[in-house]
């Protein structure tokens, strides 16, 4: 077994942390060891920034044929709280998003039965018909994969298809856990591991950036959250196409899984910091505030996170979950936390680049660099 001194001098010299130096660090309650370890390579990476963008939530639909045993947001065909948004609904959301200044929308949901694969790639180009300027970070790999079920499509060509709409990025979601023992007994119907894995591989081949998460607090022992972060590492190896991890904490209100209790304060930290120093070659580490609390997610900026998320409207997956948090911050509110942390707020888009604001326009100017030590691009 690896020593916590040991894991120090290779994170204070750049080396990479191997999947027993994981464990050690889970193994650990000296949460303030590692989140100054965390914090060290956070702020070699990000420095003291502290990043949020203005965007706006769009789930299309709820209906799901998958019933993932964590999820308490889907609903079967028929079921009264099932619904479907129509093209106007859509068009409103976006023009509502571009009227706030928002820079994203962030797209998923539910996969529906009946609706064709041509209802979400329309999604798509309702949004950027009446918003041009919004980037659409849309569809999970979960998605993508039953678009090419339904479409009898290659994962390519359904994401080259989705990119001639108007797809920006894709989003991190679907990922849950990868190792088989947790992933068959939560999720095991919907996209496998190595799918998931092969729609990002394959997206950032297209030259499409795209997030990875992972939803932790249920069932998952250490081993698997180590398994799934070396997962990730491998691909981003192999890519380089992954801009940010986010760790989801699990939520049980309304889902099958509600006779677990949340994850703690201290897990919660203690799983950012490890996301931090295990991910050595993702940019940036994101403390999602809805999910995490607003509280969680700003002490988190100094146990490895550099972001933390946007302003988001309509965020309907967590809040059926029973996430107590609002459904939406003001920029104002969320500068004021980074502030707080000792951070220097700074407003992104999706890809990274810093948004400046003149009156009620916004741009996007120059790309935040990160020095990664050991990221090998392809
Ligand atoms: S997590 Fe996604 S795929 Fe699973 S049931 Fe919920 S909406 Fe469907």
């Amino acid at each position: 077994m690896s020593t916590l001194g040991a894991i120090r001098e290779k994170v204070e010299s750049g080396q990479r942390l191997s999947f027993e130096d994981g464990l050690t660090l889970e193994a650990s309650t000296d949460l303030f060891t590692l989140g100054d370890m965390a914090n060290l390579v956070r702020e070699r990476y990000n420095g003291n920034f502290g990043y949020y963008n203005v965007n706006t939530h769009i789930n299309p639909t709820n209906v799901c044929v998958y019933k993932c045993d964590f999820c308490a947001f889907r609903a079967d065909l028929g079921e009264d709280r099932a619904y479907v948004m129509d093209e106007a609904q859509i068009r409103e959301r976006a023009l509502q998003a571009h009227g706030r200044g928002a820079t994203e929308l962030h797209i998923v949901g539910g996969l529906h039965h009946k609706l064709p694969f041509q209802y979400y790639v329309d999604v798509v180009k309702w949004v950027k018909d009446a918003a041009p300027e919004i980037h659409v970070k849309a569809y999970t790999a979960v998605e993508i994969e039953w678009f090419c079920k339904i479409d009898r499509k290659s994962i390519k060509e359904v994401l080259e298809t989705l990119v001639d709409a108007g797809l920006g990025s894709l989003p991190g979601g679907g990922a849950e856990i990868f190792h088989p023992e947790v992933r068959e007994a939560i999720c095991g119907a919907k996209a496998s591991t190595e799918t998931w894995l092969e729609v990002h591989r394959t997206a950032h081949k297209l030259g499409l950036n795209s997030n990875a998460t992972m939803l932790y607090g249920h069932i998952d022992k250490p081993k698997h959250r180590i398994d799934h972060m070396i997962r990730l590492r491998e691909l981003q190896d192999e890519t380089g196409g992954f801009q940010t991890f986010i760790p989801l904490a699990f939520h049980p209100d309304n889902s099958r899984m509600d006779e677990i209790p949340k994850p703690s304060g201290v897990m919660d930290l203690k799983t950012m910091a490890i996301s931090r120093l295990m991910l050595d070659n993702f940019p940036h580490i994101k403390a999602y505030w809805v999910m995490l609390g607003i509280k969680t997610a700003q002490v988190a900026l100094s146990f490895g996170a550099d972001d933390i998320d946007g302003t988001v409207v309509h965020e309907k997956i967590y809040h059926e979950a029973g996430a107590e948090t609002p459904q939406e911050q003001s920029v104002a509110e969320i500068r004021r936390l980074i502030v707080e942390a000792g951070r220097v707020p700074v407003e992104r888009d999706t890809l990274y680049h810093e948004v400046s604001r003149e009156g009620s326009s916004w741009a996007s100017g120059k790309r935040i660099e990160v020095p990664i030590l050991t990221m090998s691009r392809s």
